[in-house]
């Protein structure tokens, strides 16, 4: 079995906060024995600088990161200041114009072909790091984030010496500088989305990760160093949304890559009216899961579980609105409560746990005033019964039943575990109900008919669309949404041609 927490020889940090999580009772009530996550490999510096012009830059100013779990200090980053954030842009551009721009694609491709290869070689060590900095179980990180990073870089390095098969008959140049600014829900993941396309069309890059989970971002700018980048090419800049917006802004930016809640969207949006960037937006969901009562059930059951309690519910694209046909809504529920209690919730870095911690206190603030308010608008609740540990930020898998459109956890994203359960009687209710959203970005459909299947999907207004699935990434596949959704798209050929300008033909 390997080691407890905090018994091993792990970097400072590490052992630091494994040492505490001793002291949480994480697994009281579970019945299964502790199987931790070895932390000896990871070693954390107490304190991290800005990336700026492949240096490490000391900012004045620093704040501290916290693992969601323990509540322990890990380290603490840098705060970019306007200043630092021109300095960041400064160095992008000069990468841009005298290395970058003119190097070969071929040349690129190398240095991201290499830069994948680093990541899987040190990819047990950034699950660890994601994991204790962000919150999500050990197990989704090793096996679902850290996998599609390496993917996203693999899959770009390929297209880098090849975009004139890319944009048949036509000439693709690089935008310039993007700036690129990543939340906190796959930290490592959302910054190779990014990274990946931008750096394979050779654009140079700015990147902001979010305040509460840095460190992934910058252990990758360290692995960027190692594989010799020229410098510039990479900045990364920690700091908060003053330091984002303070990018958005800044005059030497040519191109905006957000992941982000639509209100902050429609900030950017509005700053860059106008000025001629070009900005991609990629914000919150509220998907639609239909179960017709031809499905396999049991099946349509792990999917709900997948699409909703995966990363805490912290996904733009969970599928938060489940419709179930009217005669099955019974023993769905029924089914669905059962599957629910045998979820593993605790210690993140355990690899049973299936809900991990809640990012923040403020995440779990704005989750809790979302479930009160399903209370009090009357729908009906109902919550595991797993105990949560004393410290740390918990919530239980939750789901609603009995509720109306018009209640706030049917409209508003919650972007935690919980679920609006509705019924419908035929493909027309299920259609008209999913679509009375804002939001416009995933969906999922379950049923025996492929051509129900092709009737659904071809009239739900959504970017991504599952069937008898949902959740699955594939950094061929495009991604994005519709409406207050964002726009653009990330991810295969579309991903690429955010980041070039096209002329010919
Ligand atoms: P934000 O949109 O505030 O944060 C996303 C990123 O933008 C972070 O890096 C953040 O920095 C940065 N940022 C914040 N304000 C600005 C600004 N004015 N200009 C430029 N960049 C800015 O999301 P929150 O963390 O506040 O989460 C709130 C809600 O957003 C969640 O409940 C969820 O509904 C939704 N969300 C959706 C995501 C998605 O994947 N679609 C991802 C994250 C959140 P910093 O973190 O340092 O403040």
């Amino acid at each position: 079995m390997p080691e407890g927490p905090g018994e091993g020889t792990a970097g400072s940090s590490a052992k630091r906060t494994t040492k505490k999580a001793n002291s949480h009772d994480f697994v009281e009530g579970n019945c299964y024995a502790p199987a931790p996550e070895n932390t000896d490999h990871v070693s954390l510096k107490r304190s991290y600088d800005l990336f700026i012009g492949g240096k490490w830059v000391r900012a004045p100013k620093k704040f501290e990161t916290i693992n969601p779990a323990t509540e322990e200090v890990i380290a603490e980053v840098g705060e970019a200041g306007p200043k630092m954030v021109d300095r960041a842009v400064g160095a992008a551009r000069d990468a841009y114009e005298k290395t970058w721009s003119k190097m070969p694609g071929r040349e690129r491709g190398k240095y991201l072909y290499r830069l994948a290869r680093l990541i899987q070689e040190r990819s047990r060590e950034f699950a660890v790091v994601e994991t204790m900095d962000g919150g999500k179980p050990i197990r989704e990180s090793r096996d679902i984030d850290l996998p599609l990073v390496a993917a996203h870089f693999f899959y770009y390095a390929g297209w880098a010496d090849k975009l004139e098969y890319a944009f048949p008959g036509r000439k693709a140049r690089p935008l310039g500088v993007a700036g690129q600014i990543i939340p906190w829900n796959f930290p490592l993941l959302m910054a190779a989305w990014k990274l990946a396309p931008a750096l394979a069309a050779g654009n140079t890059v700015v990147l902001k990760p979010a305040e509460t989970t840095p460190l992934t971002a910058l252990l990758l700018a360290e692995l960027i160093e190692e594989a010799d980048f020229p410098p510039g090419v990479v900045n990364v800049i920690t700091g908060a949304g003053r330091t984002g917006q303070n990018l958005v802004q800044h005059e030497g930016i040519d191109k905006v890559a957000f992941t982000g809640s639509t209100a902050v969207g429609k900030l950017i949006q509005k700053t860059l009216a106008g000025t001629g960037k070009r900005f991609t937006l990629e914000l919150g969901g509220k998907a639609a899961n239909i179960i017709f009562d031809d499905a396999p059930i049991n099946q349509a059951v792990e999917g709900i579980v997948n699409g909703i309690f995966f990363n805490q519910g912290h996904v733009c694209c969970a599928g938060s609105r489940l419709f179930v046909q009217e005669g099955l809504v019974d023993t769905v529920v029924r089914k669905l409560k059962r599957r629910m209690e045998t979820l593993v919730l605790g210690d993140p870095l355990d690899k049973n746990t299936d809900i991990g911690a809640i990012n923040s206190p403020e995440q779990l603030t704005r989750i809790q005033g979302l479930v009160d308010s399903g209370r009090e608008q009357g729908a009906k609740c109902w919550q595991s019964s797993q105990k949560v540990p004393g410290k740390g930020n918990w919530f239980k898998p939750t789901i609603f039943t009995d509720c109306a459109q018009s209640h706030r956890i049917v409209q508003e994203e919650v972007f935690g575990p919980v679920l609006a359960v509705q019924s419908f009687r035929t493909p027309e209710e299920a259609l008209e109900k999913a679509n009375n959203t804002p939001y416009g970005l995933s969906g999922g459909v379950w049923t025996d008919k492929g051509s129900k299947i092709f009737k659904i999907t071809s009239q739900l207004r959504a970017g991504v669309l599952w069937a008898n699935t949902f959740n699955k990434f594939d950094p061929s596949s495009p991604f994005g949404g519709y409406k207050e959704s964002g726009m653009g798209r990330e991810g295969g050929l579309h991903g690429l041609g955010a980041y070039v300008q096209l002329s010919g033909r």
